[in-house]
């Protein structure tokens, strides 16, 4: 009997949900082993009853709940309660929901600070009425879902690779661990080290890395960091490229932007890149900023209102 799966998007932008259906043939091998029984992407499936006259937000129970972006507010929260209890086990999926991402970047201001500044802007499109009803309220932060419900399967990622969802479904229904890239973005890196020490100094973030030839591999360019340009591999998880490949930026020939997630689980970016960076002889003082190292990993008390935790 094919198993059934939930999938439901929190605070998300439905990237994950792309990545997906991004499996392109393999869905086919999917479907022949599950059978999905909430997924709004796809299918018309309604959290009060389908004429929408049920008393309590509702959804099915499911071997395996799929939750993609981060919680908040109570909507998300609800949601993600109500999966957890009818669910047998649950994967967060993206890293909005793994460690907030870039949902989570607010977590710079309180909630307050936010509607003040957005309601009280002077704009050609007034919009000095804070709207409430039948909207669900704001928590005091954005939430990566472990911090809400018990989760039992991370896949970080903005969004994961399809490789990387296809493996953790199939593993998950096989019952046994996914075979994952679980190193750093560098490890998988193909580009030309040379040694620390030569650059002191970071360069704009808007500078372009620089290379000979726009016909060589990036196996041929210097690395971006010894360039002088912050790119986050260092500590950020490998895998945007699936199992196999180079690292998706740097393959673009931009530096890459953490977007994955510490390498550890509980891994504090910005902590970590400063390090390599001191480690590397780079003057840390040549940074405008630290605070957008954790870009994409803001949940779990990273970033607090007025600059966040070093
Ligand atoms: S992890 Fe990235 S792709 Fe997935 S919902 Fe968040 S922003 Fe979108
Ligand atoms: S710092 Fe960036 S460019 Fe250099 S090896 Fe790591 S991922 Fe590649
Ligand atoms: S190189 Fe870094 S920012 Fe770019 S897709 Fe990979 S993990 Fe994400």
């Amino acid at each position: 009997m094919p198993a059934k799966i939930a999938i439901d998007w929190l605070n998300a932008c439905a990237g994950c949900e792309i990545s997906i259906i991004d499996m392109g043939p393999r869905l086919l091998t999917v479907l022949d082993l599950v059978e999905f029984v909430h997924l709004p992407a796809l299918m018309d499936h309604k959290y009060f009853n389908q004429m929408g006259d049920g008393k309590h937000l509702e959804m099915p129970e499911a071997a395996v709940g799929i939750i993609t972006g981060s919680i908040r507010n109570e909507e998300h929260l609800e949601v993600a309660l109500e999966m957890r209890k009818k669910c047998g086990a649950i994967i967060a999926m993206g890293t909005c929901a793994t460690h907030g991402g870039i949902p989570a970047l607010c977590n710079t201001f309180t909630t307050e600070q936010i509607l003040e500044h957005y309601y009280s802007t002077e704009t050609t499109d007034p919009h000095d009425e804070r709207p409430s009803d039948g909207l669900p309220g704001l928590l005091d932060a954005c939430y990566a879902v472990d911090e809400k419900i018990d989760v039992d399967i991370l896949l970080p990622g903005c969004p994961p690779h399809s490789d990387q969802v296809f493996e953790t479904l199939v593993a998950f229904l096989e019952g046994r661990p996914a075979v994952l890239r679980d190193k750093s973005v560098c490890d998988t890196c193909p580009t030309t080290r040379e040694g620390k020490g030569k650059v002191k100094k970071l360069r704009r973030y808007l500078q372009a890395p620089e290379y000979e030839n726009v016909n060589d591999g990036i196996d041929k360019m210097r690395c971006i960091l010894e360039q002088g340009l912050l790119c986050m591999g260092p500590v950020t998880k490998a895998g945007c490229c699936g199992n196999e490949g180079d690292p998706r930026c740097i393959s673009a020939r931009v530096p890459c932007r953490g977007c994955y997630g510490p390498v550890e689980k509980d891994g504090n970016q910005r902590l970590d890149m400063l390090n390599a960076l001191v480690s590397n002889g780079i003057d840390i003082a040549s940074l405008p900023e630290s605070s957008s190292m954790l870009r994409f990993t803001g949940a779990h008390g990273m970033l607090r209102p007025g600059g966040g935790r070093l």
